[in-house]
Order: structure tokens, then sequence, then C-alpha cells
């Protein structure tokens, strides 16, 4: 028996040729297309407009499902983690987070992830492994599923986050097939433009993003403003350092388009990264690169029982944010969310409650 195929994470080119090796007329191809993304079907039983014989075929050749919920947890805030697990029993988190005029999803692109970033705990499962393209699309259908009933319609569109468990530019060629399929007018119709991808510093991948006409947007890791923090922190930056990261980041601002910036990403850690003169190197680093379409994303730090750090008190963040500013440099604080249910930045480690 061979393996079958997830239809899930199929281009249309892919599942034209799969329609066209069963004998069918490419068409049926968006037809089938249109009911796994669009209408966001979860079995082939319920695409009642192909025929029965086509169905059956794809039903022994291929999976539309490769995920199953196995938990959900609802945060006071309205956030809800999604704890499934793929085929073959990994761990998988997704995360939903609403907000009045928008909801945003966050994806993994791994099941738990390499590195080992000391203030984050998804780095204590290690790396289990790269998720497929057709996991990555299937998390968002199932929580699109979830929230507003199958097939229905989204009240004012999602916008995607891959912040979730895992380094999606360690995967990199799943994520942009996944960006795709999900940017499609006849499927979920996810554009680029609502998506951001956030990386720790995988700096090949920042130049191979800043080629690429169709992506997201992005976001990188820094958290702290010099290696020998850094270092400490994020053990990545002694494979490509701040001056490697910098360097990436100044090119890919030359990549962006009309008003578009990117972002650096600040986790906040009470008496480590968060002092007066941690946000002066911070904008003078910013300065040295001549950054200018770069806004400043600060994390208080989201705690657990495994990890060492405190976050910063409000009064140190609202400190922090305001002599980035008055150096010339936008930051913003992000809201935690859900997590009294472990489903905020950092908290995403397959656990039970
Ligand atoms: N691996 C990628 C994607 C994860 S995104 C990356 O590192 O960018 C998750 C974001 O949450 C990252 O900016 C990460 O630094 C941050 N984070 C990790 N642990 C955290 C914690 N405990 N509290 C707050 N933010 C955290």
């Amino acid at each position: 028996m061979t393996e079958k195929v997830h239809i899930t994470g199929l281009s249309r080119d892919e599942l034209a040729e799969l329609a066209e090796s069963f004998g069918e007329p490419r068409y049926r191809a968006t037809q089938v297309f249109k009911a796994v993304h669009e209408r966001r079907l979860r079995s082939f039983d319920e695409i009642t407009d192909l025929p029965k014989k086509f169905r059956a075929k794809l039903e022994e050749a291929a999976d539309i499902s490769r995920l199953t919920v196995e938990s959900k947890y609802v945060s006071t805030d309205g956030t809800r983690r999604y704890l499934m697990k793929t085929a073959d029993n990994y761990p998988v988190e997704t995360v939903y987070i609403p907000s009045e005029n928008r909801d945003t999803i966050c994806f993994s692109s791994q099941s738990g992830c390499p590195l080992k970033c000391d203030f984050c705990l998804t780095a204590k499962l290690g790396l289990l492994r790269n998720l497929t393209a057709g996991e990555i699309v299937e998390q968002v259908i199932i929580v699109l599923n979830d929230v507003y009933g199958v097939g229905e319609e989204t009240p004012h569109g999602t916008n995607l986050v891959g912040m979730g468990a895992g380094e999606p530019f360690l995967n990199f060629e799943n994520l942009i097939n996944a960006l795709k399929i999900m940017s499609d007018e006849d499927g979920l119709f996810i554009v680029p433009n609502r998506v951001t991808v956030s990386t720790a510093g995988i700096v090949p991948r920042i130049y191979d993003l800043a080629n690429l006409v169709e992506r997201p947007h992005l976001a990188i890791s820094l958290s702290a403003p010099n290696d020998e923090m850094r270092d400490k922190l994020m053990p990545i930056n002694k494979k490509w350092d701040i001056k490697e990261v910098m360097t990436a980041a100044k090119e890919f601002e030359a990549s962006l388009r009309r008003g578009e910036r990117f972002t650096f990403e600040y986790v906040m850690l009470g008496g480590v990264n968060d002092r007066d003169e941690d946000a002066l190197e911070l904008a003078r680093l910013i300065e040295r690169y001549q950054l200018k379409r770069v806004k400043i994303n600060l994390i208080p730090h989201n705690g657990a029982e495994q990890l060492d750090y405190s976050t910063s008190t409000e009064e140190r963040v609202e400190r922090f944010k305001k002599l980035l500013e008055s150096r010339g440099v936008d930051a913003y604080v992000r809201q935690p969310r859900g997590r009294d249910i472990y489903a905020a930045c950092g908290q995403l480690a397959a656990k039970a409650a």
C-alpha cells in the first residue's frame, strides 16, 4: 500500500495532476480545492457535488484531515487554545485571539522547537518534527470551523501570525507553500498582507523572504541590545549574531513595499533586559543601522513554573517604551492574551491544563 497524500497541502497544480491521474478533467481539481479550502469540508463524503466514483478514488488515495483536536481551552479573555495531534501523534498548538474588529489565528510551524531560547516554554520540548504545509493549513481550517461553523464566512477576515510553536524559518518551504495555498481566492483567501511571520533570526531565510514577491510581513525576535546578553537568552545568536541579524534587517527594509514596516519583538524580562540602559542601547543599535521603517513590539514575559524569569512591571514597560520613543523609535506593547490557559507567547508546550 502506498502512502495517502494529504490533500489539504496540495497546490492547485498538484491537485490538478491528481485529478488527471484519475482520468478526471482538471476543473474537478478546482471543485475539490474549493470544497477543502473555501467550504472547509472535512471529509470526501461531504463533497456531494463530485461523482461518487471520483469520491471513492479520492478516499482511497488521499486524506483531507490529518489533525485531530485533543482539547480546547478557553480563556477568560476569549482566547482559545487548541491542542491538536498529528496522525503520527505529535502535538500541535494553535491559538485563536478575538478582538473587536479583527480576529487573529496564531499557527505553529513545528511540533516543539529546536531553538533553546531561555525564556520560552516551547523550547523545553525540543524539536519533535517539522509540520507539513497541509498541517499548517489545516490548523487554520479547524479553528475557523470551530469559531464560525463549517463553511461559514468569517465576518471581518482573519489575520494570521506564524508565532506559535516552532521556528517558521527552519521549515521555510512548507511555510511558504502553506501561505500560498491559504492566500488563494478560491480558498481561505487570507492574503499575505494579513499575515506576519516571526523568526528568532535565521538570517539566510530573511534574505530569501526579501526576495519573494508574494510574502508575509516580517517580525524578528531580538530581545537584547547586545551579543553578550543575546547569547545567553537566545543561543541561536551564537550562529547569527546581532550584526548579521541587523545587516539582514537592513536589506529586508530595502525590499519593503510602500507604507510597509517590519517589526522587532523584544520580550521584557524583569531586571534582565528591561533597564533604561538597555532601551538606550537598543535605540542606538537601530540608529547605527539607520533603520527607519521598523517598529518595536515589547512583549511582557509570560511566566511558567519551569521558567526562571519574571515579567517586567507595567511601569517598567511603559518607561522602556517612552525611552525608545524619545529617541525616535516607534514602540508598542503587546497585550498578553490567554495567559490563564497557557496560550500566550512562549507558553505553548502541549500542556494539558
Ligand atoms: N521562533 C519564532 C516564532 C515564535 S514567536 C521566534 O522566536 O520569533 C513567539 C514570540 O514570543 C517570540 O518573539 C518569542 O521571543 C516570544 N516569547 C517566547 N517566550 C516568551 C515568553 N515566555 N513570554 C513572552 N514572549 C515570549
